[in-house]
């Protein structure tokens, strides 16, 4: 016969055993039933979702330290986490952004006027570095794409930008300008960008364009 002591130290073991089998076991199962398995956890997630959000507060709450300690090791993570939830959830996420500054600026509009004016004022420079940066970058196309390839002047390959202009190689370029109503230089390089870069004009240096002015009154 065994004791009482002997008899729960062999429960004891035989129980310890067993829990050790059954957690291989599972272990075993969820590696062989990934999906199935990533499928029960997602579900289970859906389902406690309200339940997990609310204890996830709960314990920020509780355990400052501790969530401050995790955010910490989880950075990189957090940052992924986010990066995915942005992707999926963007344009819900810029429509909200959206619809709550609005109400916002409802709520305070002499506040908005004026932050509307300080960010004006603070981003002015930025702004006109912005279009002028992309006005030299259209220029740049425009006059490469009509130079045949090269930044420079067609007939005697001027390389300095200020130099260069696009020339009508059939004249009528006044009157051209006027009827796509263009009223600047960059106008006119987004009007050729725009319409596909039509054949009938050449990159030419100021030098050139004059001379070949004389030759036409000439001829
Ligand atoms: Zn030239």
């Amino acid at each position: 016969m065994l004791t009482d002591g002997e008899r729960r130290k062999r429960h004891k073991v035989s129980s310890q055993r067993w829990r050790q089998k059954n957690k291989d076991y599972c272990k075993r199962w969820r590696e062989e039933h990934k999906d199935a398995y990533r499928e029960i956890q997602k579900r289970s997630r859906l389902k406690n979702k309200d339940k997990r959000k609310e204890y996830n507060q709960l314990y920020r709450q509780t355990h400052k330290e501790q969530a401050k300690l995790w955010e910490e090791n989880h950075k990189e993570q957090r940052r992924e986490a986010q990066k995915r939830y942005r992707e999926k959830h963007g344009d819900e996420l810029r429509q909200k952004k959206k619809e709550a500054s609005r109400i916002w600026r409802q709520k305070h509009p002499e506040l908005s006027r004026q932050t509307a004016r300080k960010y004006a004022e603070t981003h002015r420079r930025e702004k006109q570095e912005y279009a002028n940066n992309y006005r030299i970058a259209m220029k740049q196309k425009v006059l490469t794409y009509y130079g045949g390839g090269k930044l420079a002047c067609s007939m005697c390959g001027e390389s300095r930008i200020d130099c260069l202009s696009i020339d009508h190689i059939n004249a009528g370029g006044h009157r051209h300008l006027k009827e796509i109503k263009a009223s600047s230089g960059s106008h006119f390089y987004y009007w050729l960008i725009k319409n596909g870069f039509p054949t009938g004009y050449q990159t030419l240096c100021m030098n050139c364009q004059f001379i070949k002015r004389i030759k036409n009154r000439e001829n």
